[in-house]
This record gives C-alpha cells, structure tokens and sequence, in this order.
C-alpha cells in the first residue's frame, strides 16, 4: 500500500535522520527565513557555499547539494509559487515542485525524503489548499516508482499538522 510510505510528523525538518531533505527555498537559493534559514544554520556555511555554484532556480523545479552538517545527507532546493490569489497557476506550480524534488531523489538513489509544507509560509499558499496537492502528487509519484520507499511530511505546529492529516484521511476515504 502507498500510503504506508507515505508519513506525517509534526517537528523541525532539519532535525530528520533521512536521506534527504527538501528546503523551501527562494529563487536566487542564496537563504532566506522560515524553512530555508533553519536549514541554512544546521547545515552550516558549505551549503551556501555550494548554492553560489548552482545559478537560482525557477519555480517548479529543484536542485540537490550536499547536506554538510545535517544528519540528512542531501537537501533537495525547491522554489514554491507565490500565492496571488489562486488564479496564477499557483496550484499547478506547486505540484511541479513535489514533483521536480521526487524525480531528482530517485535519480540519486534517494530512498527517504521529508518534505515542508512548500510555499504555506512567507509565499502564503494556504495549507488546506497546498496538503491535498501535496499528498496527491507523492501518492501519484510512490504508485508508479518503488525507489522510494518513505516519503515524511513534516508539518511545523499543530494547525499545519491537522491540516495534513485531515487530508490524509479524505484520500483514505
Ligand atoms: P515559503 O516561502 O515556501 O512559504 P517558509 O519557510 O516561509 O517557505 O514556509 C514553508 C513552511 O515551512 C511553513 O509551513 C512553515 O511553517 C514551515 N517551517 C518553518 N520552519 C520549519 C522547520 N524548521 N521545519 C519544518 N517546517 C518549517
């Protein structure tokens, strides 16, 4: 069954023993706050160092470094959409993004990856709209691929975290 590999946790993703994991990133990758600052400081000053080599990244799409001092051995740089107010294909985006990260974890072998919840902080996407696009785009992706074999939310608050699990619980029926 997909969705055992599929789990949800409420933490601080840089605190996660798995393979990889996703930042929420912003264009230039060269930092910023929520998600993306917290994964800066635990990984410590190699890992922007390595971002300065990578050119930005558009949204929709990722990029993988090293993980340095995380206990995750990579982290996969994701640019989520802006919310302007749904019309701006913000949904479609941020599906690409799940999407753009799973497809660069299996191609390095990846076999367990915890993600954010992706642009639902500063980019103010709301999580009730982003977990359904979120869940349904690993389930999808788990379904056709057995590289890897669990996939961890990591929902920062309780708010985010029932959201998540609501969610779950609907694809469940
Ligand atoms: P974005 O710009 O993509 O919205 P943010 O970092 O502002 O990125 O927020 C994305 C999500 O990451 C939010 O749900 C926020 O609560 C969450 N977040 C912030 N810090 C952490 C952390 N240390 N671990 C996991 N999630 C976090």
């Amino acid at each position: 069954m997909v969705l055992e590999r599929i789990k949800i946790v409420q933490g601080d993703i840089t605190k996660q023993q798995v393979d990889a994991i996703v930042n929420a990133a912003n264009s230039s990758l060269l930092g910023g706050g929520g998600v993306d600052g917290a994964i800066h400081r635990a990984a410590g000053p190699q890992l922007l160092a390595e971002c300065q080599t990578l050119n930005c990244c558009a949204t929709g799409e990722a990029k993988i470094t090293r993980g340095y001092n995380l206990p995750a051995k990579w982290v996969i740089h994701t640019v989520g959409p802006i919310w302007r107010g749904g019309d701006n294909r913000e949904e479609e985006l941020l599906a690409r993004c799940y999407r753009s990260c799973l497809t660069i974890a299996e191609s390095y072998e990846i076999k367990t990856i915890a993600f954010p919840a992706i642009s639902t902080g500063a980019y103010g996407f709301p999580v009730e709209r982003a977990a359904p696009i979120a869940l349904g785009e690993v389930k999808q992706f788990l379904e056709s691929k057995e590289a890897i074999a669990q996939v961890i939310f990591v929902c920062f608050g309780a708010d985010k975290y029932h959201c998540y699990d609501k969610s779950v619980k609907e694809m469940t029926g």
